[in-house]
């Protein structure tokens, strides 16, 4: 009897065994929230899309300032570039730096001149220029709260030195069409892209600007974005199409 039962007892603890084994074998690892993917870097925010809500408590901001080659005059338009502390989500940010480099190799100086702005301070705007203003001014040229890109952290707005001098007037920036091509050239190497491009306002909801940079999260999705001279709405209209070919 005591035989029988150290037999039992030892096919029991096979199967113990045999079944924690499989269990562990075919039970997903846990996903550990925050890790990885924290955010999603192909969020879309535009005059139909509101950044996600909980947005703004989970994306990570670093501090950044631009250090400016010795010898440039500043002035009251443009000494905010000097002194202001930029807000910048981290991997656009080291995206970023890279970029900069890149261009620096060119003779290319590129600065931050406005990146990531809260909603609250988005509301700030609103109301100030709306008493300046009026209502009309703001629904044509400031975004509404919440609705705006640069809540995201993922935007840098540019601006540049070229020939000792600082450019950051929207027209100027236009003008110079060389200087700006040479600048897009190397944006998806490092993971951004150029997102209101030229003739696609009825995508982007924006005209042309040639200083706002997006980051996408990798430079193969920047590249086939760029490559294929795809708006983000495009983008994502197209990828969402592939994947749900029926609809
Ligand atoms: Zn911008």
């Amino acid at each position: 009897m005591k035989h029988t039962n150290n037999r039992l007892l030892s096919l029991l603890l096979v199967i113990v065994c045999l079944c924690s084994f499989l269990t562990a074998c075919t039970e997903k690892p846990q996903e550990t929230p925050g890790e990885e993917a924290k955010y999603d870097y192909l969020v879309l925010v535009n005059k139909q899309n509101k950044l996600p809500d909980d947005w703004e408590s989970v994306v990570v901001l670093e501090d950044a300032q631009n250090t400016l080659p010795e010898g440039i005059e500043l002035n009251e338009n443009n000494d905010y570039l000097a002194t202001d502390v930029f807000k910048v989500e981290t991997k656009t940010l080291e995206a970023f730096r890279a970029l900069q480099e890149d261009c620096a190799n060119d003779g290319i100086t590129i600065l931050l001149d406005s990146t990531y702005r809260s909603v609250a301070r988005q509301e700030e705007l609103w109301a100030e220029f709306a008493e300046k203003y009026g209502e009309d001014y703001c629904k044509q040229y400031v975004a509404v709260p919440g609705y705006s890109e640069h809540h995201t952290g993922l935007v840098i707005d540019i601006c540049v030195i070229k020939d000792g001098k600082i450019i950051n007037d929207n027209d100027e920036m236009i003008a110079e069409r060389d200087l700006f091509a040479k600048i897009h050239e190397k944006l998806a190497d490092h993971g951004f892209i150029l997102r209101y491009l030229e003739g696609k306002d009825d995508s982007t909801g924006y005209a042309y600007e040639p200083w706002h940079f997006r980051f996408v999260g990798s430079p193969e999705i920047a590249k086939e974005i760029m490559d294929k001279g795809l708006t983000l709405e495009e983008y994502l209209t197209l990828s969402t199409q592939a994947q749900n070919p029926n609809k």
